[in-house]
């Protein structure tokens, strides 16, 4: 066999719903070199990132801390660590992503109910709260930011629902954390759950989780003991966690003082985790927030401009991502072809229902940038014209830079 050749990507701006092109800070941090799982500087790091990412997601849950896989892999860590079989869930299914956590609490033998709202629209909360008398569930899992529809869900009330009917409330902000404004411990979440390739800037697989007191309760009433470990007299729970991997009251005592071994740390994504995390905070997260909300509106701006149609909710809209109407007559797939063919640009196509006919444009984390949209664009516009659709000359910029010279005055 031939070896092949030397690992060398093209050079991409990635401005669709992520990933996105990491900071290069964030790559630099991932190139230092490893220590040992229990070496004190490791264990140093990983409390520093706790206390990072208690500061990203407005927490100040001791169970913060980051579960060794992507996004998904801690929504499935946050609910089979919480749901056994027979317990009932209740989903709002606003895209994607909620579609994603009714899968998983099935899987998780729980009896879920859903609210299906329209994609590009939110759950009003009078539905959600119908619902919630209804089910009276264990669990209320929400999608706070749902790039597939680029909506972000409201979650006013549903902290009072909750503890009305004893549920626990957790939300996926894989794609809002950072750019959009989430306070999890304010707004009463109990479990929250995100990502590095979206807003935070890093690459794919360290997914930062927080776990308010009442979820470790729960969690670790739920506790074993592994084989190997145990001791005589220790509990053997009545309905264990059905993961290994997962099972969160054991990546608690990884996280915990008592650092009992669970998993290997990922050192290398615990690195890039805690610099994007630093990276965000050093900018202050309102800032962060701000520049994301910026350059989302230059770039909505700049395809109504190119006379193109958006996409969903836009009072709802998440700062980080538009959605686009391919309009008729327009192969998107050849559009985005070219887009990454002859300008080195990647945008998004879509799932379910929008796909063929939505595209989605993310402003995030590195790439919320006046060049990258500008230079996206005008490259969008340029190809559009090539593919056959007329449309204003320099109508996308123009207005992208008028957002930019209002924000300046
Ligand atoms: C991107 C995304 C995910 C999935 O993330 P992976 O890292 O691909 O597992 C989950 N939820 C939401 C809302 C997302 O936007």
């Amino acid at each position: 066999m031939t070896l092949p050749g030397p690992l060398n990507p093209p050079p991409r701006l990635l401005m669709g719903p992520g990933p996105i092109d990491a900071d290069p800070r964030v790559l630099r941090a991932m190139s230092a070199p490893l220590v040992g799982q229990y070496d004190p500087f490791m264990t140093h790091a990983m409390n520093e990132v706790q206390e990072l990412y208690r500061r990203v997601f407005v927490s100040s849950y001791q169970e913060t801390l980051l579960v060794d896989s992507t996004a998904r892999g801690a929504i499935e860590a946050a609910l089979v660590s919480v749901l056994e079989p027979g317990d009932r869930v209740l989903v709002p299914v606003m895209g994607r992503f909620g579609h994603l956590l009714v899968e998983i609490a099935q899987r998780c033998g729980a009896e879920v109910h859903t609210v299906q709202i329209e994609w590009g629209q939110i759950a009003p909360y009078e539905l959600i709260a119908d619902a919630m008398a209804k089910v009276q569930p264990k669990l209320l899992a929400v999608v706070h930011g749902d790039t597939s529809t680029t909506v972000v869900q409201p979650f006013d009330g549903l902290a009072e629902l909750c503890a009305r009917y004893g549920t626990l409330l957790y939300a996926d902000v894989t794609a809002s954390i950072g750019g959009n404004e989430f306070l999890t411990e304010e707004w009463g979440v109990d479990i929250a759950t995100g990502g590095l390739q979206k807003c935070l800037g890093g690459p794919s697989g360290s997914a930062p989780a927080t776990f308010s007191p009442r979820a470790v309760g729960i969690i670790n009433s739920r506790k074993s003991i592994e084989a190997g470990i145990r001791a005589e007299g220790d509990a053997v729970a009545a309905h264990p966690i059905r993961s290994n991997y997962f099972d969160m009251s054991m990546v608690f005592d990884y996280w915990s003082e008592r650092r009992l071994n669970h998993h290997t740390e990922a050192t290398t994504m615990l690195y890039a985790a805690r610099e994007a995390a630093r990276i965000v905070l050093e900018e202050g997260l309102e800032a962060f927030q701000a520049r994301h909300l910026l350059h989302g509106r230059a770039m909505l701006a700049g395809v109504q401009g190119l006379g193109l149609e958006v996409f969903g909710d836009l009072e709802h809209k998440m700062t980080n991502i538009v959605g686009v109407v391919i309009p008729d007559g327009v192969d998107g797939e050849a559009v985005r072809g070219r887009m990454l063919q002859d300008f080195g640009i990647e945008i998004g196509t879509s799932f379910g229902p929008l796909q063929g006919k939505v595209w989605r444009i993310g402003t995030m984390g590195f790439n919320a940038r006046q060049d990258a949209v500008l230079t996206t664009l005008a490259a969008l516009e340029a190809v559009l014209r090539r593919e056959g659709f007329g449309l204003p000359a320099g109508g996308g910029v123009d207005e992208a830079y008028r957002v930019y010279a209002e924000a300046a005055a």
